[in-house]
């Protein structure tokens, strides 16, 4: 490894071989090394969907202690609230939820409507910008490393997601790893079999990727994995179909 790795301190005096050697990581020694180096400025990021799960799993092995975060935009299914419990009891944590601004919450609903994003493609950003990117923008601000479970094989939008990669949030730069990138999904599914790790239960009613309720819906086979998300949405590039966390933004 780099020797600059053993004991970088801010992201920023990370250079490009710095950034290679940390693409070539396996998961696990990526998340053991964030906890040595960044401690409570490190932390996964997860919706609880798989790779999350199986983040969390290799989390508990190699670097227990690493914060746990996820965004409640305080619409997600009866499910998933009693998945994230189940996986706190099964990994003895607790998961940091970052929720909107009640403020702009309030404002939304009243100017549009507690289901504005039926309306438009805007009004569903905007939607997902309150209750979604303002909330994890705040939940970076505590985070020089930020983990996600995003991968390449999740829709043509991710196709390039790298494993290492600097991102631009709160106005500075953020060093944000998808240990698990390129991982397939048998390839996940074969880890949390291995592992026992918890799947969310909606998994086994047809869902393929899980957000809000509503904006939400199972997929046939024949569908992508995120074909279920905005369904109304469905005529525009799969490009367009991100809720805003993923590709910057204000939130509001
Ligand atoms: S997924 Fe739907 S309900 Fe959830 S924040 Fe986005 S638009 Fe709003």
């Amino acid at each position: 490894m780099n020797s600059s790795l053993q004991d970088a301190p801010p992201v920023t005096t990370l250079d490009e071989t710095s950034l290679d050697a940390l693409n070539a990581m396996p998961p696990e020694a990526l998340l053991s090394w964030a906890l040595r180096v960044y401690g409570n400025r490190a932390g996964i990021i997860t919706s609880f969907q798989d790779t999350g799960c199986v983040m969390i799993d290799m989390m508990s092995r190699t670097a227990p202690g690493l914060r746990v975060i996820t965004i409640d935009p305080l619409r997600l299914p009866e499910e998933t609230y009693a998945h994230i419990d189940a996986v706190e009891a099964r990994y003895n944590m607790l998961v940091e939820r970052f929720q909107p601004n009640p403020a702009n919450l309030e404002r939304m609903v009243r100017q549009h409507g507690e289901y504005l994003f039926f309306d438009s493609k805007a009004k569903q950003e905007h939607c997902c910008g309150v209750r979604k990117v303002e909330p994890n923008l705040r939940a970076l601000a505590t985070l020089d490393v930020w983990f996600t479970g995003l991968r390449r094989d999740q829709s043509s939008a991710r196709t390039t997601t790298q494993r290492a990669q600097w991102v631009e949030r709160c106005g500075r730069p953020i060093l944000k790893l998808a240990p698990l990138a390129d991982w397939s999904a048998t390839e996940i599914r074969e880890y949390m079999s291995r592992h026992d790790v918890p799947v969310h239960p909606l998994y086994a009613e047809g869902y393929t990727s899980l957000g809000c309720v509503i904006c939400t819906t199972p997929t046939l086979p024949h569908e992508a994995p995120r074909a279920g998300r905005w369904r109304w949405f469905n005529y525009l590039e799969n490009d367009a179909k991100e809720c805003g966390i993923h590709i910057g933004g204000s939130g509001i």
